[in-house]
């Protein structure tokens, strides 16, 4: 077992026993920066994480820690001065670079993946993270195209599709694209001068540059750039003043004939108050959509990350994920890296029934994501025999009235929706209706346990619809 994963079982398990705040607040850019017999050393961002970790947690740590390492009984603390990318997206990949730096960690995939050393200003200026290749990413009928085209701009920058602008939703592959456009052209072409960087972080450093009064050389480093790659754009809504700076600095690439690509959660048109002459530059180039993969394309992701970790499972283990898990790949990546670091530990297959238990959550949140008005009502319906019209109309008969106040029950609490909502649902009811009908279920379910394996049974039925 690799520190790196020695951590993430940590991580995981912490992430159970304490607040989803808590733990990000504390133990995002964690890693393991060495450890040597009894004592572990943990990498973090800083004091306040230092003196979290040492009094609040340390014991919760070490057992948690002792359960894959027995010999280990101390623990303290580092402030890493690693200048860490504060791209959402980014933090597990800097706390590998983090970890191979300083524990040496002898994972063979990680070496091959890194290609030797990375120069250390690289890093810095590039932003780029060499795990991400086009080598390691799976081509199918879902990206296809943003993948040419990203191969394309790689090879000749600047000169086929200016802007490129690749959007689509979360987990499915923006990031992984774009790095490795940046990595492959840095490869063709070690002189070029390539930033990837996050919209959310040019804006904090455009404000930082800002206040310091170095607006104009924070423009002149841009402008500099033979190849600018900025991520998650949608985040320019609403920021007028990040706009404004940014159309210069995209005008002046333009002109000179340098690369820009772009990547967002959804298409120019549907980006929220941005000015009109952003959106005709976000669509005057090439515009390329990212979707969800096909169960092929996911058996084919999932085959490629189990040899990029050495680890390989039953064909039908492989997929029952592939196809209970098919929103975004991070989810399915990250149901995969359970799995691996459950069983390299263990050292045994899994079988179908621990992947089902180990993956329930995550598959019945890709379910719940599927869950329509429409589906909560015919299955409701189905089990209390009554009709969808029945549900949505008037009637106020006992028999019909019960499964309708499920319905509200379901509605509010599967679907997240408001009480106006769900009365509207309901064939325009009143919201009163909706919050008297949850609150009756509600109550009901505190003591009629007919009632709950009902619903329970009703829940499960829910993916059928
Ligand atoms: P996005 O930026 O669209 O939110 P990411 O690029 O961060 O998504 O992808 C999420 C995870 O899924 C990453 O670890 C990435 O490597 C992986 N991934 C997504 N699509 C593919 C693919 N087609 N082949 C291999 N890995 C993929
Ligand atoms: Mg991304």
């Amino acid at each position: 077992m690799t520190n790196q994963e020695l951590w993430q079982a940590v991580l995981g398990e912490m992430e159970l026993s304490i607040s989803k705040a808590s733990f990000t607040t504390w133990f995002k850019n964690t890693s393991i920066f060495g450890i040597s017999e009894s004592l572990i050393v943990i990498s973090v961002p800083n004091i306040f994480a230092k003196e979290w970790l040492e009094k609040k947690y340390r014991e919760q740590l070490l057992l948690a820690i002792q359960q894959y390492n027995k010999n280990i009984t101390s623990l303290s603390c580092k402030i890493s001065v690693i200048d860490l990318n504060t791209d959402e997206t980014q933090v597990s990949e800097t706390k590998e670079q983090v970890i191979d730096k300083f524990s040496g960690a002898k994972s063979v995939t990680k070496r091959k993946n890194f290609n030797g050393i990375i120069p250390k200003k690289n890093i810095y200026r590039s932003n780029l993270n060499k795990r991400y290749t086009f080598d390691s990413f799976v081509v199918g009928g879902n990206n296809e195209l943003a993948y040419a085209a990203c191969r394309s701009i790689a090879e000749a920058p600047g000169q086929n599709y200016n802007p490129l602008f690749i959007y689509g939703g979360v987990g499915l592959g923006k990031t992984h694209l774009l790095q490795s456009t940046g990595n492959y052209a840095g490869s063709l072409n070690p002189d070029i001068k390539i930033r990837y960087v996050s919209m959310e972080r040019f804006t904090n450093e455009l404000v930082d540059a800002i206040q310091k009064s170095r607006a104009k050389e924070f423009k002149n480093d841009y402008i500099d750039l033979d190849i600018l790659i900025l991520d998650d754009v949608q985040f320019l809504a609403g920021k007028e003043k990040t706009q404004e700076e940014f159309f210069h600095i995209f005008e002046s690439l333009y002109q000179l004939g340098k690369q820009i690509i772009l990547s967002s959660d959804r298409a120019p048109k549907s980006i929220p108050t941005i000015e009109d002459r952003l959106r005709s530059r976000f669509e005057g180039g090439m515009m390329a959509d990212v979707n969800k993969p096909d169960l092929e394309t996911r058996i084919a992701i999932i085959n490629k990350k189990l040899v990029e970790k050495n680890f390989s499972l039953p064909e039908n283990v492989v997929e029952y994920l592939a196809t209970h898990i098919y929103h975004n790949v991070r989810e399915l990546e990250g149901a995969l890296n359970k799995i691996i670091v459950t069983f390299q530990l263990r050292n045994t297959v899994p079988t179908i029934e621990d992947v089902t238990e180990m993956t329930k959550d995550v598959i019945s949140i890709n379910r719940q994501k599927d869950l329509t008005v429409d589906k909560v009502i015919r299955s409701v319906g189905d089990f209390y025999d009554v009709k969808l019209e029945e549900i949505t109309g008037k009637a106020r008969q006992k028999k019909i009235v019960k499964p309708r106040q499920i319905v509200i029950y379901f509605l509010r609490q599967e679907l997240n929706l408001s009480f106006p909502e769900i009365g509207k649902s309901l064939g325009g009811r009143d919201h009163s209706t909706a919050i008297y009908g949850y609150e009756k279920i509600t109550k009901e379910l505190e003591n009629n346990l007919l009632l709950k394996d009902q619903l329970k049974f009703i829940k499960e039925k829910f993916i059928e619809y």
